[in-house]
């Protein structure tokens, strides 16, 4: 997920951020508003999942955020972290990942849909070192999506859309075969991996992850944070978002499902709606299958108001989401997901 947007209630990512400057620019309270990862609007960058804050915390975070200098710079440090993080990937479900310490990183397999990988990372920072610049490859809009940007360049694109590099997702999400691209990409255009990407690189080769072909994703959840502010409840939207995300890259029948739906359910007034409201976020709204991805995300997996508020869809969002649900192919994400 991503940031805020000017005037789109919709805005996500640089959560804090946004949400800080938005509260302040039209007088909205704080809890009508909303941050997260995915999105971005005027702004072509926004970090994906999304931070809520209530009014204390939105006070507090414009006060800091006025105050933070420019983006982090890239550090080249956390590498024993990672290293050690990868040194075991266990199954766990969604309460497991989450009630896990968050004092290194940690690599599940989701228990319901082995084939997701799910990284818990101890610091925004540390997950932005593996995955900020992979995100730039295949999603962001406004970056170039055919070769892998070098450090410096990541870093200066991202202050001049005024965004931050710890914060530039909170949330990842990839296919196999987009994170196979990145690394193909990388050594053919001689751009030197860090070492946390190698660290990840190392991992999914492991894991069978990086072979033709394979049938896999990668997610990822940030840790509770004070500032940007991710409390629990956050961090467990941000999970079920971006586990959706991974059923949908891995799981055709529900692929096909949400395409279908996207397509054909849906009217052009329901599509135009959702662009509108992901590019605000920083989606490519030319994208036809990140588009009905991020749509399912929102639409269904969702529920803190704090991050999706279908009211504000301007169309009957919550009759989508019941038609959505109702129609899920059979199985443990339509099982734990409500009809309401
Ligand atoms: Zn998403």
């Amino acid at each position: 997920m991503t940031p805020d947007a000017e005037d789109d209630p919709f805005a996500r990512r640089d959560a804090a951020r946004d949400f800080a400057r938005a509260a302040m620019r039209v007088g909205t309270k704080p809890d009508e508003r909303r941050a997260d990862r995915h999105a971005a609007a005027p702004r072509p960058f926004s970090p994906r999942l999304f931070v809520a804050a209530s009014g204390l915390t939105v006070a507090l975070a414009a006060v800091f955020l006025m105050l933070r200098p420019t983006p982090s710079p890239v550090p080249q440090t956390a590498q024993a972290a990672v290293g050690t993080g990868l040194q075991s990937v266990t199954r766990a479900d969604e309460a497991t990942v989450l009630a896990a310490p968050q004092d290194r990183l940690r690599v599940f397999r989701l228990s319901q849909a082995p084939s997701v990988l799910v990284l818990a990372f101890p610091s925004l920072h540390e997950q932005a070192l593996m995955l900020d610049r992979v995100g730039a490859f295949v999603e962001k809009a406004g970056m170039p999506h055919d070769r892998v940007l070098p450090d410096s360049e990541l870093l200066s694109r991202i202050a001049q859309v005024g965004e931050d590099f710890d914060s530039f997702y909170y949330g990842h999400d990839y296919r196999a075969a987009d994170l196979l691209r990145f690394f193909v990409t990388a050594d053919a255009d001689g751009v030197a991996l860090d070492t946390e990407e190698r660290a990840l690189r190392k991992l999914l080769t492991q894991q069978g992850m990086l072979q033709h072909g394979a049938v896999g994703a990668v997610i990822s959840v940030p840790p509770l944070s004070v500032q940007p502010p991710v409390d629990a409840g956050s961090r467990a939207t941000i999970l079920r978002h971006e586990v959706s995300h991974g059923v949908y890259f891995t799981d055709p029948a529900y692929a096909a499902y949400t395409q279908h739906f996207w397509a054909e359910v849906m009217t052009e007034r329901d599509r135009a709606a959702f662009r509108k409201m992901l590019g605000g976020e920083g989606y490519d709204t030319a994208n036809e299958d990140l588009m009905s991805n991020e749509m399912q995300a929102y639409l269904v997996h969702t529920p803190d108001r704090r991050f999706f508020e279908p009211s504000r869809m301007g169309i009957d969002a919550s009759l989508l989401r019941q038609q959505f649900v109702a129609g899920m192919p059979a199985g443990w994400l339509r099982d734990e997901t409500p009809p309401h």
